[in-house]
């Protein structure tokens, strides 16, 4: 899978002949390369599609039909969790099944939907936001500051302070549950005053940042 912009510079667009694209992979994947031999044909030859996001409202019909994974609830992918969501959802409905059996599918296909849909709706909100938080926000002072202080916290209060990513990629609690439980331990944070030190850490990762692009300008004169 090659994810590009559809338009721009380095976009689906500016790549108009097989020469474009073998330039695109020995400049942005080279170390990919001399495992794909047929990479510019194999490109050439699939579809160019959209990343997109599926709320359908109903995920069944008459007891008969019941949409899981992808069907149901297909994610953009920069959280790393559709395939994951989608293994929760088989987790889940053997639960159900093994506790309610399959006498009356369209009750059984209803109570999955509501356990399963305030999640996957979350999962859908947190994949978006990650995006823009990869895309721009990573690299702001005040995230940093704030990802190491919820690092350092998890280190101290191990389950009781968790980070949302830890949460949401290496733990089985449900999507919402996990957005609920940030924003508490975020309220608690604020509440005993860390956001003080998210500022002092983040001071620092400014100045440290400061002292290493001018370590780099001076190595730069010097050579
Ligand atoms: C770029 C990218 C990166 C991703 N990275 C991650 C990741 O790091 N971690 C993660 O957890 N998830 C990731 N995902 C998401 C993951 O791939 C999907 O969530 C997962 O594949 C969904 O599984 P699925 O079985 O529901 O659907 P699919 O995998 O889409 O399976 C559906 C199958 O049905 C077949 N089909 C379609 N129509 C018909 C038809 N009419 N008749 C018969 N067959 C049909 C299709 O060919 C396909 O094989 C990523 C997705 C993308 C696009």
């Amino acid at each position: 899978v090659c994810t590009l912009p559809f338009t721009g510079r380095h976009s689906f667009e500016s790549l108009t002949d097989d020469a474009a694209v073998e330039t695109m992979f020995r400049t942005h994947f080279p170390d990919v390369v001399p495992f794909m031999p047929n990479a510019v044909a194999e490109f050439q030859s699939r579809p160019i599609s959209e990343l997109i996001t599926i709320r359908t409202s109903r995920w069944h019909h008459k007891g008969k039909v019941l949409l899981i994974g992808d069907a149901a609830h297909s994610v953009i992918p920069f959280y790393g969790q559709g395939m994951n969501a989608a293994f929760e959802d088989c987790s889940i409905l053997n639960r159900l099944i093994d506790r309610r059996g399959t006498g009356d599918r369209q009750a059984l296909f209803a109570e999955f939907q509501d356990l399963r849909k305030p999640n996957t709706d979350v999962l859908a909100r947190l994949s978006i936001a990650n995006f823009f938080e990869m895309q721009d926000t990573a690299r702001r002072p005040l995230v940093t500051a704030r990802k190491r202080t919820s690092i350092f916290l998890n280190k101290l209060f191990r389950q009781h302070s968790m980070p949302l990513y830890t949460m949401i990629s290496h733990t089985t609690i449900p999507y919402a549950e996990a957005v609920e439980k940030h924003r508490r331990q975020e309220r608690i944070a604020r509440w005993l005053g860390l956001d003080l030190v998210v500022g002092a850490v983040s001071l620092h990762v400014r100045l440290r940042a400061a002292l290493a692009r001018r370590r780099a300008a001076r190595l730069a004169t010097e050579a």
